[in-house]
């Protein structure tokens, strides 16, 4: 389930230099999503053994600080918990991406301390989840990943992609309620792709980034960090 490795990245990773591994397979199906070879093709990606990320991270131990997980879904992958373990036995500080759907595994990672950042994605308020998600998800399962993050100790972010026909100001104020006391906030701006799982998001426009800071503006009002990614 290994599909990808990105050997250096500077921004995956808030603070580290860091690598990043990709993990196929996802039980989301968000519309806007570009990453739908790691949701659908992943017989024809060729998979890249743990064997070869351990050598790889051998010859890295003096260069990277930081190994970011991410996917597709990484909680789905059935070694994910000793993969990791190895992975900091090395010595790196480990980031996992998450969609949150997965709270048991979520809190096994963070009991162990394996985690060292957690990232987790906000589509949308959760009235409107499915809706964005394109399938079923369970509520209690996302409140609770939502909460082991904040409770959890380890430095976190939530985030959300600013889908220009989903996000507006009252989803904010919606997704603001249900992070409350959480302490940072990513707003994403949405990228317009070719690959994107539903066709309209392949051309739609992002919204103007001074709709960004508005939401910015609202979001502040319940969260104390708020930042917009542009990139
Ligand atoms: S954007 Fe959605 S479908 Fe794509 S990898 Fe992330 S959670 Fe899965």
């Amino acid at each position: 389930m290994i599909k990808g490795l990105q050997k250096t990245t500077l921004i995956d990773y808030p603070g580290k230099i860091a690598c990043t591994i990709f993990i196929g397979g996802c039980n989301f199906r968000c519309g806007y999503c570009y990453n739908s070879d790691l949701v659908f093709k992943l017989n024809e990606i060729p998979s890249i053994t743990e064997e070869q990320i351990f050598n790889f991270l051998e010859t890295r131990k003096k260069f990277l600080e930081g190994v970011c997980i991410t996917g597709g879904e990484p909680t789905l992958y059935p070694g994910l918990e000793i993969f990791i373990k190895k992975i900091k036995d090395l010595g790196f500080s480990v980031k996992l991406d998450t969609n949150g759907s997965n709270s048991e595994v979520l809190e096994r990672l963070l009991k162990g301390h394996l985690l060292d950042y957690v990232a987790m994605d906000v589509k949308a308020s959760l009235e409107n989840y499915e809706w964005v998600i394109g399938t079923k998800v369970s509520r209690e399962k996302l409140k609770g990943s939502i909460e082991l993050i904040k409770k959890s100790g380890v430095d976190y972010e939530f985030r959300t992609t600013i889908i220009p026909d989903v996000i507006d100001s009252e989803q904010i104020t919606a997704i603001c309620q249900e992070i409350k006391g959480a302490k940072r906030y990513f707003l994403q701006q949405f990228r317009p792709d070719k690959k994107a799982i539903g066709e309209k998001y392949r051309k739609m426009k992002p919204l103007p980034i001074s709709r960004l800071r508005e939401f910015q503006d609202i979001a502040r009002q319940a969260i104390p960090e708020v930042a917009i990614r542009n990139c």
